[in-house]
């Protein structure tokens, strides 16, 4: 901590989230809901504060500061079900879907174009002209694929459902990867938060011996993505370059190969994850309900506070779903 802060006077700014509760009392968020840069400003953050709430909060949200609702910050801050800690999988995230597939019946590039639901069960039918029937459905498809209407529902979906859907929020989320010849840090440096763009850095190679440090990658979502986006992929790995040169005062660092991956422009995701702009408090649990005990609804953007955004949230949501089915199943038999 003290060589943190000895190295970067504005370290305590990093420090500034336990809020007390009776700052929070004296502050209601006004009046139903409004902005998180605007409540904090409220609160008494200053514009460096702010930057870093931007940075690093917001970012890791998803979305801009300015898009996302204080009311569901203020919630998901308060959520400390699965902690604060950061973990990753060495060998994947594909191990974790290999174990959870085990002995299920999934059929690959069946791309759902509609969806017709009623009382008596559903039908789906995709691009391929393959149908699928069954008494009900779990509905995993992402926020953005929802709003798209690249699925159509017949009949079309409860207006409760419609507005929840429309009411959160997928921003653009970008990753620029870059992989060089040698260690770019010393080894104990895993991540960095930059104060330009893109603000969010860490080598995923860290920990495997042939390239430990030598890969490096940042992590934009909101205005930062759609700013990266407007780019070109080209020219926002050039943007990032100059960051991350900037940021280890090495000009010379120069990529053996580098791509970036753009969420927004995959069809079967359009968008990173969701979040909750001002107003939208409450959506979630509205997505999540049953439609008619016929359609089950899971997925990251169905999940409660901390989780929703997140792989664990989404496998939550899934459990969930499953044992509303299965309960279903109980009372009918
Ligand atoms: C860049 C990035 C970094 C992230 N980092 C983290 C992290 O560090 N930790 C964390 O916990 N979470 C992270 N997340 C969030 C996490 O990945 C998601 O919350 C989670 O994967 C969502 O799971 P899901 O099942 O709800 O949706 P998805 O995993 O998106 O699954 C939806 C599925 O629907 C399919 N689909 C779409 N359209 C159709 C269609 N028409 N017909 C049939 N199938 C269709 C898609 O192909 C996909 O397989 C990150 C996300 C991004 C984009």
């Amino acid at each position: 901590m003290a060589e943190a802060r000895r190295l970067h006077p504005d370290f305590d700014i990093t420090r500034s989230w336990n809020f007390p509760p009776e700052l929070l009392a004296a502050h209601p968020i006004a009046p139903f809901d409004q902005p998180l840069d605007a409540y904090l400003r409220r609160l008494g953050f200053n514009p460096d504060q702010l930057e870093y709430v931007r940075r690093s909060y917001a970012n890791a949200a998803g979305e801009s500061i300015d898009r996302l609702s204080a009311r569901a910050a203020l919630d998901d801050w308060a959520d400390t079900r699965f902690g604060s800690g950061d973990y990753r999988i060495l060998d994947g995230y594909d191990t974790i879907h290999a174990r959870l597939a085990e002995g299920l019946d999934i059929r690959f590039h069946a791309v759902v174009t509609e969806i017709h639901w009623s009382r008596s069960g559903v039908r789906v039918l995709t691009a391929d002209e393959r149908e699928f029937e069954g008494a009900s459905l779990i509905i995993t498809l992402p926020l953005a694929v929802l709003q798209s209407g690249h699925v159509r529902f017949e009949p079309p979906l409860p207006s409760d459902k419609q507005a929840a859907v429309a009411a959160l929020n997928m921003a653009p989320a970008l990753k620029l990867i870059y992989r060089f010849g040698e260690p770019v840090l010393p080894r104990e440096i895993a991540a960095l938060y930059s104060a330009q763009s893109p603000p969010m850095w860490w080598t995923p190679s860290y920990g495997h011996d042939a390239v430990d440090g030598q890969v490096w990658t940042a992590f934009v979502t909101g205005d930062y993505a759609r700013q990266m986006r407007s780019l070109g992929e080209a020219g926002a790995l050039d943007a990032g370059l100059r960051t991350l040169r900037a940021e280890t005062e090495r000009g010379d660092l120069q990529p053996v190969s580098a791509r970036w991956i753009d969420w927004a422009s995959d069809p079967f995701a359009l968008g990173g994850y969701s979040s909750k702009p001002p107003g939208a408090y409450g959506a979630r649990a509205v997505l999540a309900q049953p439609t008619e005990d016929v359609l089950y609804w899971a997925g990251e953007a169905t999940a409660s506070g901390d989780a929703a955004g997140t792989v664990h949230g989404a496998y939550l949501s899934g459990v969930r779903a499953a044992q509303e089915v299965l309960a279903l199943g109980i009372q009918q038999g």
